[in-house]
């Protein structure tokens, strides 16, 4: 027999390295009429490197010393903040004390107890010191504003530095933004829990002009759930835990294999396996294709 066009469309897109689920994915790929992406992992790279170690001054602690605690505190995590953290402190030859009490919140950063310490690591604006005064709102900021994610780490509740953390930009992000426009006849969205500063930054690179940044995972969901109110149906791509309620809410979700989480590939309709995102695009090619070959 002859396959059916649905059928074949997926074994194609296979060969281009996008695993779509099921023939009604396949389907319904062509449809979506508006795209929201995942800043970090999706249109960046997903390997970051710290680029900058800066305890404070009343911290008391030396750069190897406050690597130390956050590398020891973002062992246990999957994240990919976290990995450069942790690789930051192997590059230096640092040797990490174990953690206890790991925690872990999505879009915001973890918690564990080291060396009888309580040390968090996580976005300035969310961790409990977050005044606008204090020098590591002054210091993450000026890190921010040249395109970097910067990382509060606190000890025993108050901040004692900030760690600059630097992800290239995709070599296919622009032509993939600039094809999912033609093909949706709008710009993708931006969703990011990172901070707008350094996602403004990245987006106006890649042809960006709608930015949602500091999104909590819920906060994506409400994102999508309003562009899907206002008649869209949403293609939402993204790698993350924190992704994951926003890629079940959308009409059709794709996620990135390399380094996404389990969470994400599963609750995913589609997963992008050759780690390009100009496969997405494709995807959408071919469903539409199909389409007209089953109607
Ligand atoms: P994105 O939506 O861009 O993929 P996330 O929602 O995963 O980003 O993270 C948002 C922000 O939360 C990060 O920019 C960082 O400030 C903070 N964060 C989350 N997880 C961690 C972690 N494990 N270590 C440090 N910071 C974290
Ligand atoms: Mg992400």
């Amino acid at each position: 027999a002859t396959m059916p066009p649905l059928l074949s469309a997926i074994a194609t897109a296979g060969r281009h390295g996008v695993l779509i689920k099921s023939a009604v994915v396949m389907e319904r790929l062509g449809q979506v009429d508006a795209v929201a992406l995942d800043k970090t992992g999706t249109l960046t790279e997903g390997t970051p490197r710290v680029t900058d170690v800066c305890p404070l001054d009343h911290s008391g602690l030396t750069e190897e010393a406050m690597l130390t605690l956050a590398a020891a505190a973002e062992h246990p995590s999957e994240h990919p903040l976290a990995r450069a953290v942790a690789d930051a402190a192997r590059k230096r030859g640092l040797e990490l004390p174990a953690a206890w009490d790991f925690a872990s919140t999505p879009g915001t950063g973890v918690t564990a107890t080291v060396d009888g310490r309580t040390v968090a690591v996580g976005s300035p604006g969310r961790l409990r010191e977050p005044h606008p005064d204090h020098p590591a709102t002054a210091l993450a900021t000026r890190l921010e504003e040249t395109g970097r994610t910067a990382v509060l780490v606190e000890v025993d509740g108050s901040a004692v530095g900030v760690l600059g953390i630097a992800d290239g930009l995709r070599e296919d992000a622009t032509a993939t933004v600039a094809a999912l426009t033609t093909l949706t006849g709008t710009a993708p969205v931006l969703l990011t829990g990172d901070n707008p500063r350094a996602a403004r930054l990245l987006a106006a690179e890649v042809g960006i002009a709608d930015v949602r940044a500091g999104l909590l995972p819920q906060d994506k969901v409400t994102a999508v759930k309003e562009l899907e109110g206002a008649g869209r149906k949403v293609l939402v791509v993204g790698d993350g835990v924190n992704d994951a309620p926003a890629l079940a809410a959308a009409h059709t979700a794709v996620a990135m294999g390399r380094a996404g989480s389990d969470l994400a590939l599963e609750t995913a309709d589609a997963v992008v396996v050759r780690d390009e995102l100009a496969t997405i695009p494709t995807a959408v090619s071919l469903s539409r294709r199909a389409r007209r070959l089953v109607v």
